[in-house]
C-alpha cells in the first residue's frame, strides 16, 4: 500500500487503540505517521486500567493480614507506605511506556499534537503532512460538573499520583472508576465516603449494585445515595463538601468520578467537517468511519463503549477494512467486562432487566455462599453467581458474578456464552472441586417467576 500522499495511514492519538491500529496497519506494509502530545501509552496503560489495578492489589493486602491469622499466622501490624506504592506503579508505567514505544518501531513517532486541517492533511508541531487515511483515537478525558470549587476536586488522572494518601476521602460517582477507587482508598486505610447520586453501578444487573453496597459498607465505606455536592470550599482543615441536601461533608481530598468526555476539541474536527454527537463524541458507521470518507476514528473517542479490549478489537477491525480492504464490522455483543471493585465483579451477556425486556420470560438461577477461604477467617465475605436463560432456546445469555477471582472466572464464562451454550451443556460440564467457579455449573434451582 503505497500511495501519493506521505502517508498511507496518520493516527491521531497513541493510546491503546491507536497503537494497535499503527503497528499493525505498519506491519502490513503501509506507511503509517502516529501523533501523540501526551504520554505513548493512553489511559489504559499510564492513567487508567493498569496503574489502577496495581493500587487494586495494594488495597487487597489489608484484608490478608487479618485473615492470614485464622491460618496460623501471627497478628502483625502492617504499616502501608504510600510513596513506595506510588513509585514502583510509576516504575511499572514507564516500562510499559517504552514497551509501546518499541510497539511503534516501524512507524514514524511524532511526541506533538496533531490537528486535522482538511480530508487528507494533518499539521505536527511545526510539519505538515498529508496521508490516504486519518484515524482519530484521542480517547476521552475525567469530567468535573462545574460547580464552585471544582478546582479544589481531583479526578482518578490525580488520584493515581497523589503524594500522600488522603486520610480522608468523598468520591462522587456510582459507576466503574468510583467503587473501584472507593475500594483501593478504603482498603489502603482512608475515610472513604462515596457520593451516588442515584444508584451503584447502573446499567448492570441490579443484584450485582446491591451485593456491593453491601459489601463495600461492610467494609467500611459510606455510601450517601441520592445527593449530590453543590460546591467545594477549601478550609484551613482541609475540604467541605456542601451537599444539595443541606448537609456538609469534610475531606482532605474529592475525587470526581463522573464519566469521561470524548477528546475532541482543538484537533481540526470542525475544520475538517467530521460530525460528533451531543456528548461531544465522533459519530462513525459500522466500519468506524466518520462522515468524511477519509477520516476514522476507534476507541472511547466515539463513546461506543468505553473499554481497553473494545477499542483493541475496533482497530483490528479499521486494520482489516481500511489496510487489508476486507471490510469489517466490530462485534459488540457477549462482551464481558469487569468491575475492579471490592469485592470484584465479572459480568457477560444481558441483565435480568434487559433479559426480561428482550424475552419476557426467562429462567433465573443464583447462588452466595461464603467462600472456603472464608470458613476459617469468619470473615463476612460473601460471593454472588447469577445465570439467565433463555427457557425456549436454553441458550445462557447473562452470567454474573461478584466476588474474589470474579474476572478471571467470567473470561472463560464469555467464551461459552459466544459459542451459545445452553444450560444442558454447563449442567453436563464437570465442576473443578472445590473452587467458587464450579458453582457456574452447579446451579439448578431456578428462582420463583416474579410474575
Ligand atoms: P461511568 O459512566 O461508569 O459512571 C459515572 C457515574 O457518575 C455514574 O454513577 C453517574 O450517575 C455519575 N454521574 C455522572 N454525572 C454526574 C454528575 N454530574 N454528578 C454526580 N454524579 C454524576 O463513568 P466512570 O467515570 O466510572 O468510568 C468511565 C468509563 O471508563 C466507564 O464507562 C467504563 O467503560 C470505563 N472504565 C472501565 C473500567 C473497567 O473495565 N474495569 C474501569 C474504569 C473505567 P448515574 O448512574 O446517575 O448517571
Amino acid at each position: 500500500m503505497n500511495s501519493a500522499y506521505d502517508y498511507d495511514l496518520f493516527v491521531i492519538g497513541a493510546g491503546s487503540g491507536g497503537v494497535r491500529a499503527a503497528r499493525t496497519a505498519a506491519a502490513q506494509g503501509a506507511k503509517v505517521g502516529v501523533c501523540e502530545d501526551n504520554r505513548i501509552g493512553g489511559t489504559c496503560v499510564l492513567r487508567g486500567c493498569i496503574p489502577k489495578k496495581l493500587l487494586v492489589y495494594a488495597a487487597h493486602y489489608s484484608h490478608d493480614f487479618s485473615d492470614a491469622q485464622a491460618y496460623g499466622w501471627s497478628k502483625v501490624s502492617p504499616d502501608h507506605n504510600w510513596g513506595t506504592l506510588i513509585d514502583n506503579k510509576n516504575s511499572e508505567t514507564d516500562r510499559l511506556n517504552g514497551i509501546y514505544k518499541n510497539l511503534l518501531r516501524e512507524c514514524d513517532v511524532y511526541e506533538e499534537r496533531g490537528k486535522i486541517v482538511d480530508p487528507h492533511t494533518i499539521a505536527v508541531g511545526s510539519n505538515v503532512f498529508t496521508a490516504k487515511t486519518i484515524l482519530i483515537a484521542t480517547g476521552g478525558w475525567p469530567f468535573v460538573p462545574d460547580i464552585p470549587g471544582k478546582e479544589f476536586a481531583i479526578t482518578s488522572n490525580e488520584a493515581l499520583d497523589l503524594e500522600w494518601r488522603p486520610p480522608r476521602i468523598i468520591i462522587v460517582g456510582g459507576g466503574y472508576i468510583a467503587v473501584e477507587f472507593a475500594g483501593i482508598f478504603a482498603g489502603l486505610g482512608s475515610k472513604t465516603s462515596l457520593v451516588v447520586r442515584s444508584k451503584l453501578l447502573r446499567g448492570f444487573d441490579d443484584d450485582l449494585g446491591r451485593e456491593l453496597d453491601d459489601a463495600m459498607q461492610r467494609d467500611g465505606v459510606d455510601i450517601v445515595y441520592g445527593c449530590n455536592i453543590v460546591s467545594i470550599e477549601k478550609t484551613a482543615a482541609g475540604l467541605v463538601a456542601h451537599m444539595d441536601n443541606g448537609e456538609k461533608l469534610e475531606a482532605d481530598s474529592i475525587m470526581y468520578a463522573t464519566g469521561r468526555n470524548p477528546n475532541t476539541t482543538g484537533i481540526g474536527l470542525e475544520e475538517a467537517g467530521v460530525e460528533l454527537g451531543g456528548g461531544g463524541e465522533i459519530l462513525v458507521d459500522e466500519y468506524s468511519k466518520t462522515n468524511v470518507d477519509s477520516i476514522y476514528a476507534i476507541g472511547d473517542v466515539t463513546d461506543r463503549m468505553q473499554l481497553t479490549p473494545v477499542a483493541l478489537h475496533e482497530a483490528m477491525c479499521f486494520v482489516s477494512t481500511v489496510v487489508l480492504g476486507k471490510p469489517t464490522k466490530p462485534g459488540y455483543d457477549n462482551i464481558a467486562t469487569a468491575v475492579f471493585s471490592t469485592p470484584p465483579i465479572g459480568t457477560v451477556g444481558l441483565t435480568e432487566a434487559q433479559a426480561r425486556e428482550q424475552f419476557g420470560k426467562i429462567d433465573v438461577y443464583k447462588s452466595r455462599f461464603r467462600p472456603l477461604k472464608h470458613t476459617l477467617t469468619k470473615r463476612d465475605h460473601f460471593s454472588f453467581m447469577k445465570l439467565l436463560v433463555e427457557p425456549e432456546s436454553d441458550r445462557v445469555i447473562g452470567a454474573h458474578m461478584i466476588g474474589d477471582d470474579s474476572a478471571e472466572i467470567v473470561q472463560g464464562l464469555a467464551i461459552a456464552l459466544k459459542c451459545g451454550a445452553t444450560k444442558a451443556q454447563f449442567d453436563m460440564t464437570i465442576g473443578i472441586h472445590p473452587t467458587a467457579a464450579e458453582e457456574f455449573v452447579t446451579m439448578r434451582t431456578k428462582e420463583p417467576d416474579p410474575a
